[in-house]
């Protein structure tokens, strides 16, 4: 079984360790999310850990995942572990959160010599983390920014290079407990308060540098070409950015992207993609703005496109945009929307979105957990699962390092995932999975 490698990072002390977990941990654990949940029973709940599976980065189909791992409203005020008696009842006990990361995240994180990070305490100042090659580096984040685009662009600048990154967000600076990461400046799907959790500790962004790379085993390929050719036929039907909008009651609010060029987009090395990327004339109704320069927006997040599509039909991507600019989550910027508008509300739709990022607006407690019921998997509704069966999948797809939209698309391909993991005992897949579902 590969030797996994863990980093330990005491954010109020700056300092970090490298740990190799026990084989028996891991055997039993097998990565991702199940590993993440041992490290939180280990570290105490106010340990936050992002971690990859065994098949983040390799030919294996949709291997996109990165997986961030917290117990919500916990404090950040620990640093050691806690004795093993209590691990698992800690762990258990505490409904932990799942964070699906997917774009290029998890790949980039392993190809940074990394496989866990365990985030304990909080800074004392915000910090930016950067890994690569296997070291851990402390940075203080630009000045605080605006919306996101300004801090990509301050970091691009004039700090070490990075293939991945994930935000908070100016939603998140302002103690929004509906603000969501930004993997990049693309947005996400979180909709479990990952934001809110990072921002405790201090912790503006992780940066993966990605320099390296990850071994794999000469089978690989023609296994993954014999996957694709086997979900070809499917992919129109059940896997693509339609497929995924009718399947959560949204197949009408695709009619709100007419006029807007569309291309696909995927994430790393997915062989049905989900998403879209879509580009529209610009109409930010804002001084200095260019209005004839084209805007573009990926919509990821599929309920939250939904959201604002039925609140706003002809607005809804600029709305998209700006949320994500905001690092609000989209569902929940819909939901606090005025019931009616268009193109004539629309600059005052962006300044409540401004306003509601700065902490001033509606009472968000009762109102976000509306939108967001069941948060084990990131809170959204499309992980959440239609069934038992969907859910299995979900948490299959969070132990491997699998984007979970893929495998509940192609539940049939979980049948060819252990070819890929010859050194890892069915029961022990099988332990990993229950671990994560039934956590609560
Ligand atoms: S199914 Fe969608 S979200 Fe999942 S890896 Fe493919 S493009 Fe990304």
């Amino acid at each position: 079984m590969r030797e996994l490698r863990v980093a330990v990072v005491h954010l109020d002390r700056r300092t970090a360790e490298w740990i190799t977990p026990e084989p028996d941990l891991v055997r039993e654990s097998v990565g991702g999310a199940a590993l993440n949940l041992a490290l939180i029973g280990r570290y105490g709940t106010s340990s936050m850990v992002f971690g990859a599976g065994p098949l983040t980065g390799t030919f294996a189909p949709a291997s996109a995942l990165l997986v961030a791992s917290f117990a919500p409203g916990e404090a950040a005020e620990q640093g050691s572990a806690v004795p093993a008696a209590r691990m698992a009842e800690s762990a258990s006990a505490a409904a932990i959160r799942h964070v699906p990361l997917l774009l290029t995240a998890g790949p980039d994180f392993r190809c940074s010599g990394i496989d866990h990070l365990v985030l304990l305490g909080a800074a004392e100042e915000p910090t930016l983390i950067h890994i690569d090659g296997g070291l851990v580096r402390f940075l203080e984040p630009p000045k605080p920014a605006a919306d996101l685009p300004t801090l990509g662009r301050a970091l691009r600048r004039s700090y070490p290079p990075f293939r991945s990154a994930v935000f908070t967000s100016p939603a998140a600076d302002a103690g929004i407990p509906f603000a969501s990461v930004s993997i990049g400046l693309k947005g996400s799907l979180d909709k479990a308060g990952l934001a809110g959790a990072m921002a405790t500790k201090n912790l503006k962004g992780i940066l993966f540098g990605g320099s390296g790379g990850i071994g794999f085993a000469n089978q690989d390929l023609s296994r993954s070409l014999e996957i694709a050719g086997k979900i070809r036929p499917l992919r129109k039907k059940v896997g693509g950015f339609d497929a995924v909008l009718k399947a959560i009651g949204g197949g009408n609010e695709r009619k709100a992207l007419s006029g807007a060029k569309i291309q696909e987009a995927a994430c790393f090395h997915c062989p049905a993609p989900c998403m879209v990327h879509a580009r529209v004339n610009a109409v930010d109704p804002r001084p200095l703005r260019d209005p004839k320069k084209q805007a573009g927006v990926l919509l990821m997040d599929h309920a939250g496109w939904v959201s604002l599509a039925r609140k706003r039909r002809t607005t809804a991507l600029p709305l998209l945009s700006e949320s994500i600019r905001l690092g609000l989550d989209p569902c929940v910027a819909a939901l606090f929307l005025s019931p009616a508008g268009g193109i004539e509300t629309l600059a005052s739709d962006f300044a409540f979105l401004q306003e509601l990022a700065k902490g001033v607006g509606p009472s968000p407690t009762a109102s976000a957990s509306a939108a967001a019921a069941d948060l084990t998997f990131g809170g959204s509704p499309l992980l959440s699962g239609a069934d038992e069966e969907a859910r299995r999948q979900t948490a299959l797809a969070f132990v491997l390092g699998l984007c979970p939209i893929f495998l509940q698309r192609f539940p049939s391909v979980s049948g060819d995932l252990p070819a890929f993991l010859p050194d890892v005992p069915p029961a022990s897949l099988d332990r990993a999975v229950k671990s994560v579902l039934n956590q609560r």
